[in-house]
């Protein structure tokens, strides 16, 4: 099926366009340059941005494709989770074309839709890490971005997605803003920091690793915390200042890199192996992350673990892979979601379409 995607979850207005498990056309719009002042995402400001995107980010979408309107056979959008307003404002558009179209119209969770992703193929898909073909199931997903870092069980991809764990207070990619933010570091941090670490050391300064001593995986095994890792790196650079020392700035941005590269692939490696799941699918903003990679790589093939990686322009917010979520609900024969669905700022993963 020919389907159309939209995504406003957060600072992308995302329309992509797909046949089947083939990528016809991403388009994408962000307003981050927009943000950078507040250093992190300011909603109002977000859900405006998508308002101004969305119709042209929606032709574009449809020139890459070389796709009139007409011819699409449904929409699918994006319902939650993510912030409210922008998040209303992709479903408004979906739904006004899904009318004066007449197509069936898919609302859909972007957290399954980050895992749908990885089942599309194409021209121009470069950067994939590990594993090509076919994707197979079970597999443990693991969704790092500023928004969210979640640990997923995904059996079947329409019907049976499971949430392992997920932060309990800051997303990682949230904790390489704020870091780099103290550092003097520009707006998106996470890039900066991975810049500026490739000549530190990341063994210099020993950075906490969040609820990983024996007592918290009781109750958190598969959950995340980066809140303490951020004030720990604030107190030790504030110690520094107060000594009237310099801060080394780059072996500061590469532990603090390692702590988080750390913590991520301990607990996904963990999933794995006490699930008996030898597959890892990695989704998000934060895999630009060099250091997350290279060790993404390293585990899973000390660990005997099948890694996937897709190309980074399908691993940050996008329209493709909501898209693609929509293309398999429609080619699985599932009834399409009616127009009374809502924006769910926190629509379970479990959840995977919103009828
Ligand atoms: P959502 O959470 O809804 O997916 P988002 O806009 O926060 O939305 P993305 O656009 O996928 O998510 O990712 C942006 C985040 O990824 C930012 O926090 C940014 O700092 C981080 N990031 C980008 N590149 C890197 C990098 N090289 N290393 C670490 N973090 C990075
Ligand atoms: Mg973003
Ligand atoms: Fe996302």
């Amino acid at each position: 099926p020919l389907v159309l995607g939209i995504e406003t979850s957060c600072d992308e207005t995302g329309v992509g366009i797909v046949r089947g498990r083939t990528l016809l056309a991403n388009a994408i719009a962000s307003s981050m340059d927009e943000h950078a002042r507040y250093g992190g995402v300011v909603p109002e400001v977000a859900a405006r941005a998508h308002l101004e995107a969305m119709t042209p980010t929606i032709e574009r979408a449809l020139t890459d494709a070389g796709v009139a309107l007409e011819e699409l056979d449904a929409i699918a959008v994006t319902s939650g989770p993510g912030l409210a307003g922008a998040l209303m404002v992709g479903v408004s558009a979906a739904k006004a074309l899904a009318v004066a179209l007449d197509k069936p119209l898919y609302a859909v969770n972007h957290l399954v839709g980050h895992v749908g992703a990885d089942l599309l193929h194409g021209d121009g898909l470069r950067g994939a890490v590990g594993a090509v073909g076919e994707l197979e199931l079970p597999t443990i997903a693991l969704l790092v971005s500023g928004g969210h870092t979640s640990l997923l069980l995904v059996r079947d991809l329409v019907s049976d997605v499971e949430m392992l764990g997920e932060t309990i207070d800051d997303a990682a990619g949230e904790a390489f803003d704020k870091v780099a933010r103290l550092l003097g570091l520009p707006y998106p941090g996470g890039p900066e920091i991975d810049r500026v670490a490739a000549t530190g050391d990341p063994h210099a300064i020993r950075f906490p690793r969040g609820l990983t001593l024996p007592k918290d995986l009781e109750r958190h095994r598969y959950d995340f915390s980066f809140s303490g890792l951020k004030t720990s790196v604030a107190r030790w650079v504030e110690k520094r200042v107060a000594a009237g020392e310099s801060v080394p700035v780059a072996d500061v941005a590469a532990s603090f890199r390692e702590a988080v590269a750390d913590v991520l692939l301990t607990k996904a490696v963990a999933a794995c192996r006490d699930l008996g799941v030898p597959r890892l699918l990695l989704g998000g903003g934060v895999v630009a992350n060099a250091r997350v990679r290279e060790l993404a790589t390293e585990r899973a093939a000390t660990a005997g673990i099948e890694l996937r990686v897709p190309p980074l322009s399908l691993c940050t917010d996008n329209g493709a892979m909501i898209a693609s979520l929509g293309a398999q609900l429609v080619a699985g024969g599932h009834e399409p979601s009616g127009l009374s669905f809502g924006a769910d700022s926190t629509l379970p993963v479990q959840q995977v379409q919103v009828l």
